[in-house]
This record gives structure tokens, C-alpha cells and sequence, in this order.
């Protein structure tokens, strides 16, 4: 005998902060939300240590335990948070038509999409090795362990260069590393690290190994013109070449930019499919933060609010 298909009001996909505030949120109306945590439960927070940024904190505070306290706030309202992964959608008709871990399907009224972004990363041992030892891919969230001290940035695109400039206001000097003898950034980008005497440009230059056992010392640096090696000794090791938000799932229904990211109506977490919203880094290649994850997860929660209470006066 086939299993009954289960149908919810609100789906959420992703447990990170925009999904677990989208969860809080549609609880609390009263929309009975089940949430699918994917591979990371979690997400992004649970592979850090100290968040010092998120309001509420004052002493700031492990990112898996923040996310702990996240989970447990959904649940405390009537969240069904759940271990699984959206491995496919259907967003041609309603009900929405969710797959979980290629067997269940769920039919959705609403379904929030927070499945966030994954750093792009160089492959190296020791970065891995190092991660959250020195090695990051958020200047914005860690460089402030690093103040005062050198670091070194990788990459030459918009981010990179906007990243070194914040560094080098809390850094005493950022090394740039850079690939080819040109940069992908913008003009107006490239002035503004040229021109800061903080940052060093390190030009056709590639990262042979990051050093250090249990924390950043310095980076091995290879310049891919002469073949010559060096070292150089920092504390911080950034790496900016990019992100791959994780949405190929929808793209055949969602309409997105060019690297992925989901195109919302501005103003609101709405998508081009009524009643499918997306919230946090799976549409942000902007802020990637917590708190705007969260901001925007509440946002989507009440966009899924309204529109169920418009479909109920139809
Ligand atoms: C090392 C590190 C340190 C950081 N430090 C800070 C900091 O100090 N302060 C700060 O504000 N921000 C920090 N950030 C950024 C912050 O983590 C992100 O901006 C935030 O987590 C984005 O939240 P999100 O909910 O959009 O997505 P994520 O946290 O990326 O969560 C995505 C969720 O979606 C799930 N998922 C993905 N695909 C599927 C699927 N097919 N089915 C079901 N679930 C799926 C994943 O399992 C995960 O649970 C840091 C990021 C990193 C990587």
C-alpha cells in the first residue's frame, strides 16, 4: 500500500539562521513548520569557534552552541525539525512537491529556501588542517582577532579587494595575494587597495602551504613567473575566491544570477514561484552574515504568512 503523502503548510530547507528564525517565526504564527536540516545541521556557524557579532551575546559565544540555542528556540514553539536532505523539488503546480533524500515526498503550501552558501576553498592540507586556527573565509567575522597583526588575503575579485581594505583598518599590514599580474575586481575596487599602504600586492603569486601545527604562522608563497619560493610570517589567513551558494536543486524552476544565488523581489523574500521564498546567504552574495541570515528568515516567514493568509480569502 502507498504511504500517505504528508502535506505541510510551510516547508523550510536549511537549518542555519535564516532557517531555524524562518522556523521561529511560523511557529509562532501558528503554520505547524517542518524543517529539513540537510548535511550540516546547523550550517556554516557549527565550523567556527567564538561568534562575536550576533546581538544577545555580549560575551560572545561558540558558533555550534548559538546554534544549538537556534534549534532549540524553533522546537519550543512546535518546529518538526528533521534530519534530511532535499535532493529534489517540483515547483510547477501547487502544492509544492518536495523530495526528501530521494523517497519521501512532501506536498508544501509554502516553501522557504535557506540552504545557504559554501566558501570556495584552495585545496590545500594545511588549510583544512588550519581552519579556524587562522585560516578563515570571513574577514569580516574573524579579522578581528587579528588586529594589529599581519595577515594575508587570497584573491582578486570584488570581495577580495573589499576585504583586504577592511583588514588593513583593523590589521597592521595585509599581504594580497594575487594569481595573474591583473585583477578581476572592478577599477574603483583596485584603486582602493593600490592605493592603501597597509596592503601589499603580491602579484603572479600562488599559496604553496600555509604554516604552522595548531595556529597560523606564515604562508609559503610561490611566484608562478620566476619560480621562486618564500616565506612570509603572519597570524590571519584569508581566502576570497569566492562562494557557491547551494541551490542547483531549484534551477530549474528558480530563477537565479549567474554564480547561483537566488534573485528575491526587492523588498521581500518572494521568488518567481508563488508561495517559494528564499532567505539568507542562498540569496545574498552581499552581507553573509548571520544576523542579516536571520533578518531575512523572519522576513520570509512573514512573507509565507501573508500569502497563505491571501490564498485562504481567495
Ligand atoms: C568559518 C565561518 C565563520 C563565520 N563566522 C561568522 C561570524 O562570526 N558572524 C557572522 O555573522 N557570520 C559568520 N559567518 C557567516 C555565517 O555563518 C553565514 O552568513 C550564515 O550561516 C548564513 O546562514 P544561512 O542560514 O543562510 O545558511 P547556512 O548557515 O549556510 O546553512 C545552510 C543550511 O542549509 C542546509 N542545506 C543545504 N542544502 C540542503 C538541502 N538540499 N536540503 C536540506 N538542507 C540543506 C545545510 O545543511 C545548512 O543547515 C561565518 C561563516 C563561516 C564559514
Amino acid at each position: 500500500m502507498n504511504e500517505a503523502i504528508e502535506r505541510v503548510k510551510v516547508l523550510i530547507i536549511g537549518s542555519g539562521p535564516a532557517g531555524y528564525t524562518a522556523a521561529i517565526y511560523a511557529a509562532r504564527a501558528g503554520m505547524s513548520p517542518v524543517l529539513y536540516t540537510g548535511g550540516q545541521p546547523g550550517g556554516q556557524l557549527t565550523i567556527t569557534t567564538d561568534v562575536e557579532n550576533y546581538p544577545g551575546y555580549p560575551d560572545g559565544i561558540m558558533g555550534p552552541e548559538m546554534m544549538e540555542d537556534f534549534r532549540k528556540q524553533a522546537e519550543r514553539f512546535g518546529t518538526q525539525v528533521r534530519y534530511g536532505m532535499v535532493t529534489a523539488v517540483d515547483f510547477s503546480a501547487q502544492p509544492h512537491v518536495i523530495t526528501v533524500d530521494d523517497q519521501k515526498t512532501i506536498h508544501a503550501d509554502t516553501v522557504i529556501i535557506s540552504t545557504g552558501a559554501s566558501a570556495k576553498w584552495l585545496g590545500l592540507e594545511s588549510e583544512t588542517r588550519l581552519n579556524g586556527k587562522g585560516v578563515s573565509a570571513c574577514a569580516v567575522c574573524d579579522g578581528f582577532f587579528f588586529r594589529g597583526q599581519e595577515v594575508a588575503i587570497v584573491g582578486a575579485g570584488d570581495t577580495a579587494c573589499e576585504e583586504a581594505a577592511y583588514l588593513a583598518n583593523i590589521c597592521s599590514k595585509v599581504y594580497m595575494i594575487v594569481r595573474r599580474d591583473e585583477m578581476r575586481a572592478s577599477q574603483i575596487m583596485q584603486k582602493r587597495v593600490m592605493n592603501n599602504p597597509k596592503i601589499e600586492i603580491l602579484w603572479n603569486t600562488e599559496t604553496d602551504e600555509i604554516l604552522g601545527e595548531d595556529e597560523v604562522k606564515g604562508v609559503r608563497i610561490l611566484n608562478n613567473k620566476t619560480g621562486e619560493k618564500r616565506e612570509i610570517s603572519i597570524s590571519g589567513f584569508f581566502v576570497a575566491i569566492g562562494h557557491q551558494p547551494n541551490t542547483a536543486i531549484f534551477k530549474d524552476f528558480i530563477h537565479m544570477d549567474q554564480s547561483g544565488y537566488i534573485k528575491t523581489i526587492p523588498g521581500s523574500t518572494r521568488t518567481n514561484i508563488e508561495g517559494v521564498f528564499a532567505c539568507g546567504d542562498a540569496q545574498d552574495n552581499v552581507y553573509r552574515q548571520a544576523v542579516t541570515a536571520a533578518g531575512t528568515g523572519c522576513m520570509a516567514a512573514l512573507d509565507a504568512e501573508r500569502f497563505l493568509a491571501e490564498q485562504e480569502n481567495h
